[in-house]
């Protein structure tokens, strides 16, 4: 049977294309992937989503997105797509537990977190080394935790951290921060949370588990050995569409390449979120892309005999 919609991804890009969807009748099949909820359910204080004057948390803010989705018949599959071949209509996607013929489709797979790419990270993932304040932070109880980044994301989670930990040092390798200013003065305002700046991080170490970091000085050049119990990384993002290398234009980061109203390189494949949007990154601005590329779908759709 060939499906008319299948919506890839279920983070704020995807749910929202398939509320339009489901509301258009067209049904759509929606692959929820590794990360229930998208990133924003990776997150504990959403305080920019409109509607909401006092604020939610991100799994709150997913968990609704998906049960309005499902409310108007958006079909959630708890599956990851492995494989896709965009060379003809239906285009054919492989799942890990089976194959979909759809007439059109909408890439919402977000992006994953940027990783520092130093010795000891991967082997002390889970151990020390995380992406996920929300997730991990519980186990930083009275711990010594740094976080490295300088943008919004490693405020709003060093904060957060903040809860758990004994100290909180926002290791960043500029001399000035990106995040924005109520972010910053709340941090500076908070006697649990230090800064080192112009510093990276050039190696995890440890026993088991992460029990230091070498810290390098970028001015000086002066590396020290610093004690340290967790590592929190939140240095950017990068588009989840390896899935797509050859089958639709991107550019050189991998974001796919889309016109003004999200149409890829492939008539009837249109692209919403982080995917594509290598600028706003927002959860609201994610939303707004997957309600545009479902009303071009639908449109799609109409003129192409679904
Ligand atoms: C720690 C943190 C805090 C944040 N705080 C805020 C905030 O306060 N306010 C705000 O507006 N934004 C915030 N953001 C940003 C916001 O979360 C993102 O902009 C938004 O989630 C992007 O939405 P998306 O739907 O494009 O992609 P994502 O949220 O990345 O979702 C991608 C979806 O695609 C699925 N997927 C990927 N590959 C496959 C595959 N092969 N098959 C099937 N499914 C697949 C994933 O499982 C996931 O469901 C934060 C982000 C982070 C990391």
């Amino acid at each position: 049977m060939t499906e008319k919609l299948a919506i890839i991804g279920a983070g704020p890009a995807g749910l929202t294309s398939a509320i339009y969807a489901a509301r258009a009748f067209l049904e759509p099949l929606v692959f929820v992937g590794p990360a229930v909820g998208g990133q924003i359910a990776t997150t504990t204080e959403v305080e920019n989503f409109p509607g909401f004057p006092n604020g939610l948390t991100g799994p709150e803010l997913s968990d609704a997105m998906r049960q309005q989705a499902e409310r108007f018949g958006s079909r959630m599959i708890d599956d990851t797509i492995e494989r896709v071949d965009l060379s003809r209509r239906p285009f054919v996607l492989t799942a890990s537990e089976g194959t979909y013929e759809v007439q059109s489709l909408i890439i919402a797979t977000g992006a994953s977190p940027r990783k520092l790419g130093v010795p000891g990270e991967d082997q002390f993932v889970g151990r020390g080394v995380s992406y996920c304040a929300t997730c991990d932070g519980f186990f930083f109880r009275d711990k010594e935790i740094m976080v490295v980044g300088g943008g919004d994301s490693a405020f709003q989670e060093g904060l957060f951290l903040t809860k758990f930990g004994s100290r909180v040092r926002i290791v960043h390798r500029r001399d000035e921060f990106r995040a924005d200013a109520v972010l910053q003065n709340r941090a500076q305002a908070n006697p649990k949370i230090e800064f080192v700046t112009s510093s990276v991080i050039d190696r995890i170490e440890g026993n088991g588990k992460v029990n230091d970091v070498l810290l390098r000085n970028v001015k000086t050049g002066e590396v020290r050995t610093t004690a340290v119990d967790g590592v929190f990384i939140f240095i950017g993002n990068a588009p989840n569409t390896e899935l797509f290398q050859g089958q639709l234009e991107m550019d050189h980061e991998g974001y796919l390449k889309v016109d003004s109203r999200l149409h890829t390189s492939v008539p009837g494949v249109f692209a919403a979120g982080e995917a594509h949007d290598n600028w706003f990154k927002q959860a609201i601005t994610s939303a707004g892309f997957g309600c545009m590329a479902a009303m071009e779908a639908e449109k799609f759709l109409a003129q192409n005999d679904a």
